[in-house]
């Protein structure tokens, strides 16, 4: 899951990158409402994390749009700003929901999560692919009832497969959800990141679940034997 924080009080920001990086999150940070607008629309992000008062453009300016402009990313906006006044604002320009500064880092956390889960496929909380199991909520993976132990980019990346599972992921979309901009490294990372995972939730169980889709990437299924 990649993330965008659009927000000026760098310290902040800063904290905000580092606690949600230690998530599994890719996230990218900008400082400055028109920077925040260029990447919102040039990005395939997640979810936004929008402050109001901002240099260049405001957070409502950004917002709407980013909604003018037809991408219904999440957006999370945070305001100093106390008051139902805002609020609405905020809602009425296109924002998913609001949270007012100062703010609990545990809070910020779980309504991320709560818009990335309505944002999945079918609004599940679980993923399930055959007796694989993947739990975005407890960062849990299962094979059958065997916990898996995976690293929080490992679980970013079988989180990104098994949102889709079933369809073909390119590695460079793998890439662009999972990795933040500040990663200019090898993309053949993921091929890394791929082996190690059918190391951990398929060799040992005897399973084939992520297959390489010749030339066009991985798809997650469930193993038919
Ligand atoms: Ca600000």
């Amino acid at each position: 899951m990649r993330l965008l924080i659009v927000e000026d009080e760098k310290r902040l920001a800063l904290a905000l990158a580092q606690g949600l990086s230690a998530e599994g999150f890719a996230v990218d940070v900008v400082h400055d409402g028109a920077e925040g607008l260029l990447r919102a629309t040039g990005t395939d992000y997640d979810l936004i994390i929008l402050d109001i008062m901002l240099p260049g453009m405001n957070g409502y300016r950004v917002c709407s749009t980013v909604r003018a402009a037809g991408h219904e990313t999440p957006i999370l906006m945070l305001t100093a700003k106390d008051g139902e006044y805002d609020e609405a604002e905020g809602l009425d320009t296109g924002a998913d929901d609001y949270l007012c500064k100062p703010f609990s880092y545990v809070v910020l956390l779980a309504r991320i999560r709560a818009l990335l889960r309505r944002r999945t496929r079918g609004g599940s909380r679980v993923l399930r692919i055959g007796d694989l199991v993947v739990d975005p909520a407890t960062r849990q993976c299962l094979r059958g009832d065997h916990e898996v132990s995976l690293t929080a980019k490992e679980f970013a990346v079988l989180e990104h497969l098994a949102v889709r599972a079933g369809d073909v992921v390119s590695k460079a979309d793998i890439l662009q959800h999972v990795w933040d901009f500040a990663y200019d490294g090898d993309p053949n990372i993921v091929e890394v990141y791929i082996s190690t995972l059918r190391r951990k939730i398929d060799a040992p169980f005897g399973c084939r679940t992520i297959l390489t889709v010749r030339g066009a990437g991985y798809r997650l299924a469930a193993d038919r034997g």
